[in-house]
Order: C-alpha cells, then structure tokens, then sequence
C-alpha cells in the first residue's frame, strides 16, 4: 500500500484499515480528497472556530489533513472510522469528534465537506439531514471521481438543498458546490427512508424488514440470501452469527426456526446494525434480549472481547467490494475469524457466487467442507471446525 501523501508542504503517513490486508497498489485518498484540499487551502476557506462538518471520508484522510480545525466527521462506516483513528495516531494529530449517519449533525455549521458515497441513497438521506442545519451561508462542497458526478447526485443537491454547480475536471474528479436556498429548504419534504418491505420465509412466516439508506440490498430479498434461507438449520442451543448481517434477514431466520437461540449480528455498517436491532425489535419483541448487535470490521470485536461467545453457527453472505474497490480480503478475513470463533464441531456456512470459488480456501482453512446446496449462479458451502 501506499502510504506517504504530500500536499501543500504537508507529508501524513495514511494507511487504509486493515493495513496488513490491503493490496500494495491501494492507498487511504484518491484525486478528488486532493482536489478539496487543495481548493480549501488555496481559497483559506477552512473554518476556525465554527462548526463544520466532513462526511463520507472513506479511510480518515480528510479527517486527518484538517483535525487541528477540528471537523465533526460523520461516517457509516466501521472500517473508515478506524482507518481515521490509525491514521490521527500515526500522525501525532489530536482525536476529532467521530459520529455515525443516524447521529444529529451539528446546528449551523460554515462548511461541509461531502465525498460522494457509492450508494446514492445515503447521500440522498445525508442532504435530508443537512436540509435541517445548513443556514444559508453555510458553504457545501463534495467531490468525486468524475464518472460518479452524474445528473442523478447533482438533482438531488438541487432538490433538497439549492443552486448546485460544478468545477472543470481535474486529475479525473470534480467538485461540486451548493448553495442552499431558504425557500428551499423551507419546503416540507418527507424523507423516503428506511425502506420497509415484507420478506416470506421458507417456514412460512412474514417479517416486515425496515432498512436504512446505506443498507445492502436495501429495496428487496437478495438473491443470494434467499437461496441461503431456504437451506439454515439452526437448533435452540445453537449461538448463531449473522456476519455482515445487512437488515439481519439471515439472523431474523435464525429466530424463526429456533426461538430460543442466540444471534449475534455483525456488520461494518451502522446502519445495517441499526436496521438489525429494529427489525428484532419489530418482529420478535421477545427474543430480543438474546440477540447482540455488533458494529465490527469482519469479527474483530467479538475476537478481541475477554468473553467471547461460544458460537456453533455463522451464517455468511459475504461481500466482495470495500468502497469502489472489488476485493476479496474481506470475505479471507471472515472466513479466518469465523474459524478462530466458532466452537469445535461449529460451522460456518457461506453462500457464495459460483464463480468466486471460495472451496478450495475453506478447505484449506476447515479441512472439511461439503456443498449444502446450489443454483445456476450460486453455491451454499459448510464448514465445519474439527
Ligand atoms: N446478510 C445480508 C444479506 O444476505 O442480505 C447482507 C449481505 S451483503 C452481501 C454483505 C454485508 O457485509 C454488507 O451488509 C456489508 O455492510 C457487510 N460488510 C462489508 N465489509 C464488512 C466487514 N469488513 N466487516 C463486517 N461486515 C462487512
């Protein structure tokens, strides 16, 4: 990995968490952190003394650039925040004022950094919640690769905020400035999140499943899941974890086939652990208190605890990307903390594209590995720690 960034006489050493994970060509920025550093800078137009805020700062490296101006940086992610918290530390700069998407913003704040995230639902639900901060001399800029600034995100910025323009192109990103508008902003306009759905389970019963913005496969049932659905066998003693757990739909199906067992959700997201905990909450009330919600990069948390859990199943649809980038560490990185997790006689069970090929790694990993089930596109694999 990269890690030596110089801009404007500065040199931070940046690293993407997990660093001992990451590809040699990969690094913590891209040209469009730059670009806004280097328009901020140039202007002096970073805030002294007031509140401003940073949002979707994937690995901590605006965070890091700017913490003596002390933003409140506002992230979905597990994995950026702790990018963020390596990356203050390695640089002998202070801590800074780290909050999650759900988090009220801060009132009246001059400036707000956007990066453009990938999924356009959050951005839509991050402007609904500026629409209640900004005043109007409040300066919003956001920036991104040029191919993501399409007529989709600037319309929302239009809609939801004011006036919205863009600078010319620049080492292949953009900036995007909005100014926002009192009449617009005076607007009632009701937010289209979470996305509530009904989803059927194989056993027959229905659970409403309620998603936040940044929630995977957030509009329906994924179809790797539902495969992965129709083949759980989950007993009452069992200690299940929902890894990656999304809205928890695997782990809501963990509660219907065995009332009385455990679920531990995990996921990266906040969101997706929020969106977990209330469709627990909506649709098994009583089971409740035997579930446990988890915002951890792959299992680090539960590893990492002095009472850890003692767990016989994890269920897993793992995800192939981190931000823009397709990868598979994540998923090598589930796999190994589910095996150093789970009790002997446990398995971990991943339902998988076929073409990813996963098999010969568990096997590696397990020692035994049988095909559960599989479909044209996908394939339910079981291991079982010996
Ligand atoms: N289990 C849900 C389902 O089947 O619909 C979601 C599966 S989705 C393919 C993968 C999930 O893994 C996403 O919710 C994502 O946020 C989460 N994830 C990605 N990277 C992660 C990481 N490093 N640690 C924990 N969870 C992660």
């Amino acid at each position: 990995m990269n890690t030596e960034f110089t801009l404007f006489d500065r040199q931070l050493t940046l690293i993407r968490y997990p660093a001992k994970h990451q590809h040699k060509s990969l690094q913590a920025w891209d040209s469009a952190d730059e670009l806004l550093i280097e328009h901020l800078l140039t202007e002096q137009s970073v805030p002294v003394g007031q509140p401003w805020i940073i949002m979707n700062d994937d690995f901590g490296s605006l965070g890091t650039f700017f913490a003596e101006q002390q933003p409140v940086w506002v992230s979905d992610s597990t994995i950026a925040r702790l990018s963020l918290s390596e990356n203050l530390q390695a640089n002998a700069c202070n801590a800074i004022s780290a909050i999650d998407c759900l988090t009220a913003l801060p009132a009246a704040p001059a400036l707000v950094l956007i990066k453009i995230p990938r999924t356009l639902a959050l951005l839509e639900h991050q402007l609904i919640q500026l629409r209640s901060v900004v005043m109007p001399d409040t300066r919003i800029i956001a920036a991104a690769k040029i191919k993501s600034v399409t007529r989709g995100v600037l319309d929302l910025f239009e809609k939801y905020l004011g006036p919205t323009n863009t600078s010319l192109a620049k080492k292949k990103s953009r900036l995007i400035f909005c100014s926002p508008d009192p009449v617009r902003l005076s607007r009632e306009m009701a937010s289209p999140y979470p996305t509530v759905w009904q989803c059927k389970l194989p056993t027959g019963n229905s659970v409403s499943v309620s998603n936040h913005a940044n929630v995977f496969s957030r509009q329906s049932l994924d179809i790797g899941a539902r495969l992965l659905l129709e083949h759980m066998s989950v007993a009452n003693h069992d200690h299940v974890v929902d890894l990656g757990c999304g809205n928890g739909v695997l782990g809501l199906n963990a509660l219907t086939l065995a009332p009385q067992s455990s679920v531990t959700f995990v996921d990266e997201s906040y969101m997706a652990i929020e969106s977990a905990r209330d469709n627990v909450a909506a649709n098994f009330p009583h089971q409740l208190a035997q579930c446990q919600f988890v915002a951890s990069n792959c299992l680090e948390a539960l590893l990492n605890r002095s009472d850890r859990p003692t767990v016989t199943k994890v269920f897993c649809n793992p995800p192939f990307h981190q931000q823009n980038t397709i990868t598979d560490h994540i998923a090598w990185q589930m796999f190994h903390d589910a095996y150093e997790l789970l009790n002997k006689g446990g398995h971990l069970i991943v339902v998988a594209n076929r073409h990813l090929d996963y098999y010969p790694k568990l096997k590696r990993l397990f020692g035994g590995v049988t095909t559960l089930a599989n479909d044209r596109k996908f394939v339910i694999y079981s291991a079982a720690k010996r």
